[in-house]
């Protein structure tokens, strides 16, 4: 029997995965995607102290870490938790950690054109062209800075509200001769027809579709105790799907390091999920 099941394998399921393997619990980490969560979708990672690179560069540091220590990982679909279910079939472990994390929010467009929800995801053709960021937040003018200073032609940046992201990367991007921004604006179809690829980058929503109501807050975030236990005893959460956190990798790599110390603790009492 598995001391601790981790759901997800980004940032905060694999700093969880260290720490609980570290204290001597045997985990697996099971993913329905790619391993290393958002960060690969991060091409330079920023606001994370110590650490110059790509959000790549960091989950391969960190799936290297968890393979030396023996932790267990594969690929499956979590789609119950209670009973405790991978692709349809029931498993057993003492504990579970739930780390799905955020995915992107998709706008409905009246475009015929090709539509992106990350960066990295495209190849260079594309982004050499008239390229429109549309989202106001750290996360679109990150990732529009990121175009600007690598290979976009001319860049536009629209918001429907005020930008509200780090002065020092607006400035920034203010500054770019070829990047032009739009503020409380609202676009047309001709508008939006006018570029060659459009990036939306308007914010995330949480992964917790397979999990019930009652562990969840009214955005759909999951709400834990002081201990980051759920409702449910024996199931944690961590990082960015946990109510009321900080939406970025060092407070995820925090918060699993968090829950795996609860999680050893709640074991250590006999307690089980
Ligand atoms: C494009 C992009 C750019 C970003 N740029 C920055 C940046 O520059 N600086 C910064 O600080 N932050 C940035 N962020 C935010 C950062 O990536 C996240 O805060 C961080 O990755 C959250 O870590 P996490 O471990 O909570 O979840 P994630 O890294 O999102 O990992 C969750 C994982 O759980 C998996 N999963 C979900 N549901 C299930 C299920 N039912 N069964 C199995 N697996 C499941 C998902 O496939 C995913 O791999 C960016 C995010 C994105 C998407």
């Amino acid at each position: 029997m598995l001391d601790l099941a981790i759901i997800g394998s980004g940032p905060a399921a694999l700093t969880a995965a260290i720490y609980a393997s570290r204290a001597g619990l045997t985990v697996e980490v099971i993913e329905k995607n790619r391993m290393g969560g958002s960060l690969p979708d991060i091409s330079y990672l920023a606001n994370f102290p110590g650490f110059d690179g790509s959000g790549q560069d960091l989950a391969n540091r960190l799936l290297g870490q968890i393979k030396n220590l023996g932790v267990y990982n594969d690929f499956g679909v979590c789609d119950s938790i209670k009973p405790f279910k991978i692709d349809g079939e029931e498993k057993f472990a003492r504990s579970i950690l739930v780390a799905t994390g955020t995915e992107p929010i998709h706008l409905d467009l009246p475009i015929q054109k090709p539509v992106y929800y990350t960066v990295p995801s495209v190849n260079d053709n594309v982004i050499s062209q008239n390229v429109l960021v549309i989202g106001g937040g750290n996360f679109a003018v990150s990732e529009a800075l990121y175009l600007a200073k690598n290979t976009v032609k001319n860049l536009t940046l629209i918001s429907h509200t005020n930008i509200k992201a780090e002065k020092r990367q607006i400035d920034e991007l203010r500054s770019m001769k070829h990047v032009t921004i739009y503020e409380n604006y609202e676009p047309t179809v001709d508008f939006l027809n006018a570029f060659d690829a459009i990036f939306v980058l308007v914010g995330k929503k949480p992964m917790t579709s397979f999990l019930p109501k009652e562990l969840l807050d009214d955005d759909g975030f999951i709400i834990t105790d002081t201990n980051y236990m759920t409702k449910i005893p024996g199931v944690f959460a961590a990082g960015d799907v946990r109510s009321g956190t900080l939406k970025q990798p060092l407070a995820a790599a925090s918060d699993g390091a968090i829950a795996a110390i609860n999680i050893s603790d709640f074991l250590s009492l006999g307690k089980h999920y």
